[in-house]
């Protein structure tokens, strides 16, 4: 018997070939799955992300809405209270201070000024360039023109006294929560006077008096005195109201309190960092109400965008997702759905049009590999069956020396001709050769156990492969098989009783021979045993150990 390994393995594609590749796909779309993120939780996290804005919006309109007013309430409250302790030091300052700018700032001492200025000026002038007004002025002028004068000396010292203390305060170094009693905050900035004109304005007017004056008084004169009088009057108020400013500035920004002050319309108009940090109020020169409508669009805008969300949801989101459910569960079954999603959002939904049609191709794709498969499987059987016997063949005896690569320990072949077989087809035809190859591919497969492989493996050649196997008992089978075919019972065409004979050739792979590379090789050997089996006289087995 002559061996002609042919590369099965290059013309023999795996069965499993494709589910590897498809198992390889799977791994990757897994691998992928790992890093991708579903539109649904994008959607959870989109929703999440809009309910907190919402509650932080619904927070922010409630608190600035209805509590911050209160706040500043709260806050000026507090600071009338810080300031209460600082009364001694302070308090001189503070009344300095107002009486200056009250005497200085506010309407009634600026009508004096104005009154006292063109009544002094009128004094040089025919009393036909007055007018009505100016007449009054200057009889009012004239009546508390002592009272002023006695002012004047008193606003001298006191200036001198405001500064007097402002510098020991300096001195001490005192820090700025030092506090005047029962001040009110807004009082404290004069923010009552808001109304008032500006410290710019009262400049510009006291410069254009001063001009008017100085241009109608001689230099020796009474009025002139006034004059003078009048600048150190100025230069005193500029010096108390640097102070004020500094005293202010010292306060809004050294202090640990909140400091704040609102306006006569209630503006906030100014506030230290405390107070900004303690209220959250950073819109200065805003009203608390002036928040509102942006709180208010704020919230709107949310409301806005959660709607503009959820309509993407259901027409983007949802068909998308249904779309994805749906090519699951044709994966699965590959029936068309019967019902397909719709969107209003043209791209998606010219995607989903193209969906029947794609599906459709790919179900009729999948019968026709189905088909292919199962041609391709039953083909496959076919061709590692023998035709005549229905046991398998040479080809599958290769694909078999491929796989049992190593060769494993235990394994034992039995090679079998049947004897003086060209004789009995010369005899009796062909057919009933046939038929005796047929018997005896059926008694060989009955013969063996259900894990030996038994195959035909040329003409009247035969080749049984057992595992497991010792030499006694490999040796006990070839005799079983040699004895039970000299006993199959045949007719011959002509009516006649005929029997065969079969020669075997044994040998056997296990741990006390030489190592055996392949099953071609353990054939071989036993192969050698036929050989002597022939030589010997026929009708019998043959083992033959591997050397
Ligand atoms: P030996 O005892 O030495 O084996 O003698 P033999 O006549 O059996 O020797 P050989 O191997 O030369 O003869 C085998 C014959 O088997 C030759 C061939 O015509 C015949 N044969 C091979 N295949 C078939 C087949 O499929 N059907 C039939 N009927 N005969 C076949
Ligand atoms: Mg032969
Ligand atoms: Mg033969």
């Amino acid at each position: 018997m002559n061996i002609h390994p042919f590369s099965s393995a290059t013309c023999m594609q795996s069965p499993d070939g494709e589910d590897a590749v498809r198992e390889g796909a799977d791994g990757a779309s897994k691998k992928e799955d790992k890093n991708s993120v579903s539109i649904r939780s994008v959607m959870g996290l989109l929703v999440g992300s809009l309910i907190v804005q919402l509650c932080f919006c619904l927070f922010l309109t409630t608190k600035y809405l209805s509590t911050t007013e209160d706040e500043l309430a709260a806050i000026q409250e507090r600071l009338t209270d810080v300031l209460t302790e600082s009364q001694t030091r302070y308090s001189q300052l503070y009344v300095i201070e107002t009486s200056l700018a009250t005497l200085i700032r506010s309407d009634d001492p600026k009508q004096l000024r104005n009154a006292y200025l063109n009544a002094t000026a009128s004094s040089f002038m025919t009393p036909g360039d007055l007018s009505e007004t100016d007449r009054e002025n200057f009889v009012a002028l004239r009546r508390s023109v002592d009272d002023m004068w006695a002012l004047r000396q008193l606003l001298s010292s006191a200036t001198e006294e405001a500064h007097r203390i402002w510098q020991s305060m300096r001195t001490v170094g005192t820090t700025i929560d030092a506090r005047i009693p029962e001040v009110k905050l807004d009082r404290l900035f004069g923010s009552e006077q808001t109304l008032a004109p500006t410290d710019e304005q009262v400049d510009a007017m006291l410069d254009t008096y001063v001009e008017q004056f100085e241009r109608a008084v001689p230099a020796d004169s009474p009025e002139a005195s006034l004059l003078a009088d009048l600048h150190r009057l100025e230069s005193a108020y500029l010096k108390v109201r640097k102070e004020r400013e500094n005293f202010r500035t010292m306060i809004l920004r050294k202090g640990n309190e909140a400091v704040g002050a609102l306006d006569a319309v209630r503006h906030i108009y100014t506030a230290n960092r405390t107070t900004k940090v303690l209220a959250h109020v950073e819109a200065i020169g805003k009203q608390v109400h002036d928040m509102r409508p942006g709180l208010a669009l704020l919230f709107v805008l949310n409301v806005t965008e959660f709607f503009v969300f959820l309509y993407f949801s259901t027409r983007l989101a949802r068909p998308i997702e249904r779309t994805s459910r749906i090519l699951d569960d044709f994966q699965k079954t590959y029936e068309m759905p019967s019902a397909l999603p719709h969107s209003n959002i043209s791209e998606v939904q010219s995607l989903l049009n193209q969906l029947p049609l794609l599906l459709t191709s790919i179900a009729t794709e999948r019968e026709k590999a189905d088909r292919m498969r199962s041609e391709r499987d039953v083909y496959r059987g076919l061709s590692y069956t023998d035709g005549l016997t229905s046991i398998s063949n040479r080809l599958a005896f290769e694909r078999d020396n491929d796989e049992m690569s190593p060769l494993p320990l235990g394994t034992g072949v039995i090679v079998l001709d049947i004897d003086k077989f060209k004789p009995i087809n010369d005899t009796f035809g062909h057919a009933f050769g046939d038929e005796v190859l047929r018997t005896v591919g059926g008694f060989l497969r009955g013969a063996a156990r259900s894990r030996d492989r038994v195959y035909r493996y040329g003409g009247e050649e035969f080749c049984v492969v057992t595992q497991g196997a010792n030499r006694e008992a490999l040796e006990r089978m070839a005799e079983r098989i040699r004895t039970g075919i000299k006993r199959l019972d045949f007719t011959t065409p002509d009516g006649k009783p005929f029997n065969i004979t079969a020669s075997l050739g044994v040998s056997l792979y296990d741990e006390t021979t030489a190592p055996v590379e392949s099953l071609h090789v353990l054939t071989a050997v036993a192969d050698e045993g036929l050989y002597e089996a022939k030589q010997n006289g026929r009708d019998r087995s043959v083992f033959q150990p591997v050397t």
